[in-house]
């Protein structure tokens, strides 16, 4: 990759997550120069482990920061899968989950790749925090962007990054409304520094329609409570610890102690578990990537892989036709559309036959599966199940 500045253009990227910051670090290797914009206050690092691997991992390594993913990622773990009593229903041993992924694959905590991809950019790009960007118009020579922070200024290319949520999608393809399919689902995943079980294992507690999980992330924990809402709009319109209390208060193990501790969470991923389905991912001048595009939802486990190999394509086939941006974004799409559908689909396999398994039976399927899960041919069958496999 060349490492001269600005011959290639101007860039803003909006949104400094996975999505946002590997497009920063891929433009800026292709002779971009590259103003980063980020609407929280300082760097966003929490999260719970993701299995990071297949496009995601193959562009890290283009991206020159796989060892340092490597040093960062965890021990697999056991994971005990408990039901609605916290009786344990099954052990899902480490090398199972392993086996399951069928290619190289980091266990790792989701806020590691974005603190790795922050260092990697080394101070040479610079990263606005507390700004985004409230105003885009674009014409054949460049976009006119007006940012929050009052300033007005003219790029060759916007990268909107903003996730699931983006406001660039907003201000240029239209209203969220038209692109976002929710699965009638919420999500809540916080990080806590005392594990709030104490037994030292992963745990999973499952019944119909939620799911409760705690994770050790190193020194730290993360708490996740996913649960398919009767209400959606009345669950969004109520804070957090109101409607997660709704939801799980009649269950025993340490789920009192956790909806205690809800109650005192500062900062938490919270929201419907939803896709971002678009015809075209860029018009004009301003191209979407990560979530903002084709956010697959929570279920494929899939989303940051997905961002880092989305964004360095995106790098490669703009270093491919310089002065060619639409052939550039034609060729992008025409690669990574199939990639990030088949996620979709996987997403929404994995969400009934994993995550929220959608009866009784589902749920002792789903425990029988883990409990021969091992050799050849179950963790075949358990990927085909669960809709695991990294698209080509
Ligand atoms: C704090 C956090 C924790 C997460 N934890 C998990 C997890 O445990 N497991 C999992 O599977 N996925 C998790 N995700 C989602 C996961 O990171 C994404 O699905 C995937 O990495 C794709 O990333 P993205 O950069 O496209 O979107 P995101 O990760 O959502 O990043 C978007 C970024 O854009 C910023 N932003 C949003 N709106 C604006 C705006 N208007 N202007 C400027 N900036 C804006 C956001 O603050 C954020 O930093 C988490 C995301 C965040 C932000």
């Amino acid at each position: 990759m060349s490492t001269q500045r600005r011959e290639a253009g101007r860039a803003l990227v909006v949104g400094a997550g996975v999505a946002g910051l590997s497009t920063a670090l891929r433009l800026h290797r292709g002779g971009w120069e590259v103003l980063v914009v980020e609407k929280a206050p300082g760097s966003r690092s929490g999260g719970t482990w993701i299995s990071f691997r297949g496009v995601g991992y193959q562009a890290a390594g283009r991206l020159g920061i796989l060892p340092q993913l490597v040093e960062a990622q965890l021990p697999w773990e056991d994971i005990h899968m408990l039901d609605t009593a916290g009786r344990l229903r099954v052990v899902w041993p480490a090398a199972a989950q392993l086996a399951l992924m069928n290619e190289p694959t980091l266990h790792i905590p989701r806020g590691k790749i974005a603190d790795i991809l922050l260092d990697a950019l080394n101070g040479e790009v610079k990263v606005e925090y507390g700004t985004t960007v409230s105003g885009i118009a674009q014409d054949a020579g460049g976009v006119d962007c007006v940012l929050s922070n009052g300033v007005r200024e003219r790029f060759d290319l916007v990268v909107g990054a903003d996730g699931v949520n983006s406001v660039v999608r907003e201000l240029v393809f239209g209203p969220e409304a038209e692109f976002r399919a929710d699965f009638g689902d919420l999500l809540a995943l916080y990080n806590v520094e005392r594990n709030p079980v104490d037994t030292g294992v992963e745990h999973l507690m499952s019944g119909v329609g939620r799911m409760v999980a705690v994770s050790r992330l190193g020194d730290s924990f993360s708490v996740l409570f996913l649960w398919t809402s009767t209400d959606l709009r009345s669950d969004l319109a109520t804070d957090l610890s109101t409607s997660v209390r709704r939801r799980f208060e009649d269950l025993g193990w340490a789920v009192p102690a956790l909806l205690k501790e809800v109650e005192a969470v500062s900062s938490a991923y919270y929201g419907p578990v939803s896709q971002v389905k678009m015809d075209t991912w860029s018009q004009g001048r301003v191209v979407l990537v990560g979530d903002a595009a084709w956010c697959t939802g929570f279920y494929a486990g899939y989303g940051a892989s997905l961002a880092v190999g989305g964004a360095v394509l995106l790098g490669d086939v703009l270093e491919r036709h310089p002065g060619d941006l639409a052939g550039a974004l034609r060729e992008w799409e025409a690669g990574f559309r199939p990639v990030a559908l088949k996620v979709q689909a996987q997403a929404r396999r994995g969400r009934g036959s994993f995550f929220l398994p959608p009866s009784e039976f589902a749920i002792t399927l789903r425990t029988i599966f883990l409990r021969i899960a091992g050799n050849a041919v179950t963790t075949r069958l358990l990927r085909l199940f669960m809709g695991v496999r990294s698209p080509k």
